[in-house]
């Protein structure tokens, strides 16, 4: 799996996201999943979900009831991060457990736009995941800053790069700052602390001769480097940059804390925008910490546990006036009660898994679930 061997690299977005379902299916799914893989008794399932609280995305809730006849137990917070202290009393409450995990990311189906959607009593559209793009915020700007103002240009037939003083650290940061973006010498031909040019003309840059294998990737994708100092753009890629923390004060929680090393990654990726991708990354991370805490907390031991991971993307359906989601799943575990160690499975394996089996088609509706609850007065004769 990559995420045992190369844990300091991020998954790519395009593999773990070729398979999607609407809710309808992939509850449907997980239920014969449930059912006839793990050969849960059916009438002793209860479903965990590990998912950021926003409304957005409060459709699976119903779903739960739905497929699995009862309301879920919270296992999550804000930002869809795993509760560890919820798993012993969710474990308390049932034989088998069906986690349902993994963050959430708008879709603008209007405007073609990821990371936010519209939101009707709000009148406007907002980011989603809020949390997510809270933290993302103040290290894509540094990024975005440095791939406009870092530049490339050729000089008596030396290719050049000006950079700004705030990539380098050579001032004190700011003290509006909680990061700073710094730049590796793989940029440079020699190092950082190499000859480099202050030139009157820039007083607050610093010219360097670029690294060789820079300008051969300039080179390769046609890029024109001219006496005009021109952005270096996308070309700034993860391998030349890394983020500094002014403070460990600065991070407020722990998802903030586990996504930090691998910020320059998550600003940098092209495939899908930086909001995908944290919370995709996000989503790979707490399940990690899922299957870590499954292991070492002795109430589930005795426990059938069946885990599915993935990114939820919201949707506002205008014709509708309604939420909607899409499911991607990624990773799966699956543990029966007799046994103490659980199998993780990637995002092939828990996909081939689902498409196994078709989805049930007799899920409670919402009628017969206000039904069995209305007059709950005079049923009980309080
Ligand atoms: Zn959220």
């Amino acid at each position: 799996m990559d995420y045992l061997t190369s844990p300091r690299k991020i998954p790519n977005n395009q593999a773990i996201m070729a398979n999607k379902y609407d809710l309808f299916t992939f509850f449907g799914k997980l239920w014969e999943v449930a059912a006839d893989y793990c050969k849960f008794d059916k009438t002793k399932i209860m479903p965990v979900l590990v998912e950021c609280p926003d409304e957005s995305q409060r459709l699976k809730t119903l779903y739960c009831i739905a497929t699995f006849g009862m309301f879920p137990f919270a296992g999550g917070k804000l930002g869809a991060e795993l509760d560890t202290c919820a798993i012993g009393p969710a474990s308390h409450h049932a034989e088998n457990l069906v986690y349902i995990m993994g963050s959430h990311t708008g879709y603008d189906s209007i405007n073609k736009k990821w990371g936010s959607i519209y939101r009707e009593k709000e009148g406007d559209y907002s980011t989603c995941c809020g949390k997510l793009a809270g933290i993302l915020g103040p290290y894509l700007d540094k990024y975005e800053d440095a791939k406009r103002s870092i530049k490339y240009f050729i000089d008596e037939g030396r290719v050049l790069l000006k950079i700004p003083n705030r990539f380098l650290e050579i001032r004190n940061s700011c003290e509006s700052d909680t990061v700073e973006l710094r730049l590796k010498s793989s940029l440079i031909k020699d190092s950082l602390e190499s000859e480099a040019i202050i030139t009157a003309e820039s007083p607050g840059c610093v010219i360097f001769e670029i690294h060789p294998d820079l300008q051969l990737a300039l080179e390769d994708k046609n890029r024109k480097i001219t006496h005009d100092p021109t952005p270096i753009g996308d070309d700034l890629n993860s391998n030349y940059l890394k983020f500094h923390i002014i403070s460990s004060d600065q991070f407020s929680d722990g998802i903030s804390e586990r996504l930090y090393p691998l910020m320059h990654q998550i600003v940098a990726s092209l495939d899908y925008p930086p909001i995908v991708t944290i919370a995709n990354v996000n989503t790979w991370i707490e399940f990690n910490r899922f299957v870590d805490a499954i292991h070492a907390i002795p109430d589930v031991l005795n426990k059938g546990i069946f885990a599915i991971s993935g990114l939820t993307v919201d949707l506002y359906l205008e014709k509708e006036s309604s939420y909607s989601n899409i499911y991607y799943p990624q990773y799966a575990f699956f543990k029966p009660s007799e046994e103490k160690e659980g199998i993780v499975m990637g995002t092939s394996e828990a996909n081939n898994l689902l498409n196994i089996y078709a989805p049930i088609k007799d899920m409670l509706s919402l009628d017969r679930i206000i039904e069995k609850d209305k007059g709950v007065i005079k049923k009980i004769g309080l």
